[in-house]
């Protein structure tokens, strides 16, 4: 099908982009990569009457280092993050993450910020962002303000973000070096989305898990921080009894729809057994 009838905006400054939206109706839209609203304009679930690329703006490209903390440009592409040596350094779940997105076409043109920002529960990157506790830089014509991630989903493509506001940086402090992680997306095929994923970064110390987040996508109507199985496997060398107790608890704050994927029954069971092997797997990369 063919979008409905737009006006095109290409700002080159981010603060010409925020004076932009707020001068312009409420149905307005910001366009990164596209491919998520395209789509959706495609088949009229979204029809807005402006859009505003934000792809002339390179302040709001790359990737840097501040102190600790990385911080990742909203227009910074998914194959940008996985060809990044910061990233690959101080946060590498990322880059697994994003190898895990779709195809390559797909990663050429969608933006970390355009994952992060729409809120559809699908998507890969708000469960990452998640459980590297990262922030959301929001600009609008109030200022700047950060919201966690954590904080950030309030069900579908609701979010916190305030009527006007751009996403211009995600800031993620880098894990201790050493740390063990991993993305476990179970899908059915090549570039679809997650029937259930967990995201686990932990650190361990003497043997034992010291520090554990998880994060669950695609098995609520928002990205789950799975709060009570991370906390089930603290102070443990992951025995059987505490990896099964995680399991059960992504497992039980899970409440996906039943869909092509699979039944609730089945997505939520995935829920646990992603969560399962993801810390399996970080626990064996992490550095005693
Ligand atoms: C075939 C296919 C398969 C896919 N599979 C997956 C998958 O497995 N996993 C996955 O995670 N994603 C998947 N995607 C989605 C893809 O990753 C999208 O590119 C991404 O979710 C959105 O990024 P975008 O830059 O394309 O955003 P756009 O489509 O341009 O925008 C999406 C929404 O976010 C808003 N937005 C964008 N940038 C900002 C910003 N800086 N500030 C505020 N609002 C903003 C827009 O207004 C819009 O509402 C798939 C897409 C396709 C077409």
């Amino acid at each position: 099908m063919i979008p409905g009838t737009f006006d095109y905006h290409r700002p080159t400054g981010l603060a010409e982009a925020v004076a932009l939206l707020a001068s312009l109706d409420t149905d307005a839209r910001v366009i990164a990569g596209g491919h998520s609203l395209i789509p959706m304009m495609k088949l009229r679930l979204a029809a807005p009457t402006h859009l505003i690329d934000l792809a002339g703006i390179g302040e709001l490209k790359g990737v840097k280092m501040d102190g600790d903390t990385l911080v990742i440009g909203a227009m910074t592409t998914q194959h940008d993050l996985i060809l990044n040596d910061l990233v690959a350094a101080h946060a590498p779940i990322l880059k697994e993450a994003a190898l895990l997105i779709a195809d390559p076409q797909v990663r050429y043109m969608g933006t970390v910020g355009g994952n992060v920002a729409n809120g559809d529960p699908g998507n890969d990157m708000p469960a990452l962002m998640m459980a590297l506790d990262g922030q959301y830089v929001l600009s609008g014509p109030k200022g700047a303000r950060t919201v966690a991630a954590r904080a950030y989903y309030n069900g579908p493509y609701d979010t916190a973000a305030r009527p006007g506001e751009i996403l211009a940086a995600i800031r993620v402090k880098a894990p201790a070096a050493g740390h063990g992680y991993a993305y476990e997306k179970l899908k059915r095929k090549v570039g679809d989305y997650a029937t259930a994923a967990s995201a686990v970064v932990l650190t361990v110390s003497g043997g034992k898990i010291a520090t554990c987040a998880i994060a669950l996508t695609n098995v609520a109507d928002t990205p789950l921080n799975a709060a009570e199985a991370a906390a089930a496997v603290i102070g443990t060398a992951l025995d059987k009894a505490s990896l099964a107790k995680a399991a059960a608890a992504a497992e039980s704050i899970a409440s996906p729809a039943a869909d092509a994927r699979g039944s609730v029954q089945y997505r939520k069971k995935m829920a646990g057994v992603m969560t399962a092997r993801a810390l399996a797997r970080a626990f064996a990369r992490a550095a005693a």
